[in-house]
């Protein structure tokens, strides 16, 4: 480990654009869990990707926000706060690199640490919108409603100063990217990796698509260093020029 870290501290310090595509494991030190140690109960027998899909929702929408909130802890979101890792992050931005992280996780802990460029490619617990309207409401407003529908006015009624105006009424959709939509960012996510000179993935089992492309492109580009820091070994690891099984916190700790 000694020299994995001289190799990686060595490519830190010499990195003008970062790249760092983060998962779940950036979070597991500040209590989140990640997915391969989640179980939840619920009552329909089906996988997390059935139950967290648009078409789930559209069907179903009064099993899917329990499920939703259920999953995603979001009574508990207020109570995380960043750790040693995020805070690195942010601490190479000070240290005057460009840094751009590209997030699968929708906790919001990078922006808490202080991190100014940040793509959420899965979307965002904090928020969900009305996909009539595209009004948006806060995570507050989500816990509490059963099932979270738009309170805005219709247009046509909102005029009528004499009555209360008719409400959109639509069940709201989550901040958070389902299964069957697209992510977010992807292009840019993209064009940051390309143009990186050190490229990070830190806490990702990279098995999430489209994303874990991120890794195949960057591996295509010979001048991007490319370290991959995770607890255990993920199947794109040759992808890598440096691979490190390890804890984030005390690895980012030492090495930045
Ligand atoms: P994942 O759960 O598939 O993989 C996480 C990886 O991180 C695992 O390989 C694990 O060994 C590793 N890990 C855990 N803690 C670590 C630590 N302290 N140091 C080093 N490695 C550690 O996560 P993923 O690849 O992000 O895919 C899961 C999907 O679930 C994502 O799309 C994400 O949106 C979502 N998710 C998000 C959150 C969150 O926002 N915090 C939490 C759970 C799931």
């Amino acid at each position: 480990l000694e020299k994995q870290l001289q190799q990686f501290k060595q490519w830190v310090k010499e990195a003008k654009r970062i790249v760092v595509l983060s998962g779940a494991g950036m979070s597991t030190e500040s209590g989140i869990p990640d997915f391969r140690s989640t179980e939840g109960v619920w009552t329909r027998n089906q996988s997390r990707e059935e139950l967290m899909s648009l078409s789930f929702l559209e069907r179903y929408p009064d099993e899917f926000w329990p499920i939703y909130k259920d999953i995603f802890q979001l009574k508990l979101q207020g109570n995380y706060v960043p750790n040693q890792g995020h805070y690195a992050l942010k601490k190479l931005e000070d240290l005057g690199k460009q840094v751009t992280i590209v997030t699968q996780n929708v906790d919001g802990l990078h922006q808490v640490a202080g991190s100014t460029h940040v793509y959420e490619v899965h979307g965002t617990l904090q928020q969900a919108f009305c996909p009539a309207c595209q009004a948006t409401y806060d995570i507050g407003f989500i816990n509490n409603h059963d099932l979270p529908m738009c309170t805005k006015p219709l247009s046509s009624s909102a005029s009528n100063s004499d009555q209360l105006g008719e409400l959109c009424q639509t069940i709201l959709h989550p901040g958070v990217v389902l299964f069957e939509d697209q992510v977010r960012y992807l292009h840019e996510s993209v064009e940051a990796t390309t143009a990186a000179d050190l490229f990070l993935v830190l806490g990702s089992s990279l098995q999430v698509g489209p994303i874990n492309q991120l890794a195949m492109i960057a591996q295509s580009v010979p001048s991007i260093k490319k370290v991959i820091l995770n607890r255990e070994a993920t199947m794109l690891d040759h992808c890598f020029d440096l691979v490190i099984h390890n804890e984030i916190g005390a690895v980012l700790g030492q090495a930045i």
